[in-house]
């Protein structure tokens, strides 16, 4: 049958999460943490499940979670969403993103996506009969080229597509950055943001998190997206939600109610009690920090080239010192010779490159971080 995303294969996630159990190599590759999650959450989504709350939820999502989502961003972002109509729970952030899209995006319109970029948004284009236009990120590190975005949009243009903190490369938007998408958006009334703000908290070195919900022009014609798998590291947990304006809400939740109808309810239960505590998200930038810190100072004797990470869970390495192959031969050596999975960061790009990177996670265990990094200096 004619294929309606040909060009398609199995994720580099899952390609290296497979390479890495079968040669038994430290998987750093795909992104999640090897830590349990908290006692806590687990206990709420038993007592929950106990208590009855195995059926349906809401199709928006619990109005007790969404009311919470809403202190939350009160508290973080200093501005009032409603609940009713401008949050929506969903099956994850890829969930809230392949609804947007398809909600939004028409026939022959075209996004502008940011290279490297994560994996799901160009097929959600694809599929909604859009096209994708790719726009590479500074390659040195990774912070956005404002004069080819801005060349590149077209009154054609729907949406752009931004994420930060930004995986794979742990880039964070600057001051600068929010000024040029707002100017952005004055000179395209057209225009509507995707934001990918999955890491909202995993952010370092005291830099605040610039997201589009903390300044009113630029959340008038967003659509910001965010992940608990994320922040509560329950990644299996697929649980995410989008805040927009009502009118585009209204659209999206028209797509979600059919691809999804609605979402776990237990869980959403649960994390509705524990958000109650902003001690349960506030630490975690800290905590992501000291993992960072850890494994950058044990490859200080190493040949890598550090990329330095401001935010995610993710350190990228420039390993041109080390080997000349492309970055997807390197990966797959370093996995079945050393015992190391990681990711090649050219996985992220639709355009041809040859930067001699590879993508580390480290929401990891000392013990593990450690293992990684000997393997490293060893090369
Ligand atoms: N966006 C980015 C940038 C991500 O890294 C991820 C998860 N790796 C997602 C979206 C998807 O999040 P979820 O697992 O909640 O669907
Ligand atoms: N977001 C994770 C990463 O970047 C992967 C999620 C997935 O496997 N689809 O590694």
């Amino acid at each position: 049958i004619a294929s309606k995303l040909p060009s398609v294969g199995t994720t580099i996630f899952t390609v290296m999460s497979q390479m890495a159990a079968e040669h038994n190599a430290i998987n750093l590759s795909q992104g999640f943490p090897e830590f349990p999650i908290s006692e806590e959450l687990i206990e709420l989504v038993y007592r929950n499940m106990q208590m009855g709350h195995n059926q349906y939820a809401p199709m928006p999502g619990l109005p007790a979670l969404r009311e919470e989502i809403a202190q939350k961003i009160a508290k973080l972002y200093q501005t009032e969403v409603n609940p009713d109509e401008e949050i929506t729970v969903t099956a994850g952030a890829t969930e809230a993103i392949f609804s947007t899209i398809m909600a939004l995006v028409n026939e022959g319109e075209e996004v502008v996506v940011l290279e490297p970029a994560y994996d799901c948004y160009i097929p959600a284009i694809e599929l909604a009969g859009g096209v994708p236009k790719t726009v590479a990120l500074n390659p040195k590190d990774f912070t956005p080229d404002w004069e080819k975005i801005r060349d590149t949009i077209t009154e054609k243009t729907r949406m752009l597509v931004i994420n930060t903190p930004h995986n794979p490369s742990g880039a964070v938007f600057s001051p600068e950055d929010i000024k040029e998408l707002k100017a952005l958006l004055e000179q395209n009334p057209n225009l509507l943001i995707l934001s990918d703000e999955v890491y909202e908290h995993i952010i370092f070195d005291d830099k605040p998190h610039l997201g589009v919900l903390a300044d009113q022009e630029l959340a008038k014609r967003s659509i910001a997206v965010y992940s608990f798998g994320k922040t509560f590291h329950a990644t299996g947990w697929k649980i995410g939600y989008l805040v927009a304006p009502t009118s585009l809400t209204k659209e999206i939740r028209k797509v979600h109610q059919y691809n999804c109808f609605s979402v776990n309810t237990p869980a959403q239960f649960a994390l509705a009690e524990f958000l109650k505590d902003e001690s349960n998200y506030q630490g975690i930038g800290e905590m992501y920090q000291k993992k960072r810190d850890y494994f950058v100072e044990r490859l200080a004797a190493s040949k890598f080239k550090v990329i330095p990470s401001y935010g995610t869970y993710f350190q990228i390495l420039n390993y041109d010192n080390v080997s000349q192959e492309s970055d997807v031969q390197f990966a797959e050596r370093l996995t079945k010779e050393y015992g190391l999975a990681s990711i090649p960061v050219s996985a992220f790009y639709q355009q041809k490159t040859d930067n001699k990177m590879l993508r580390f996670c480290f929401a990891k265990g000392e013990e593990t971080l450690e293992k990684a990094a000997d393997i490293l200096c060893k090369i």
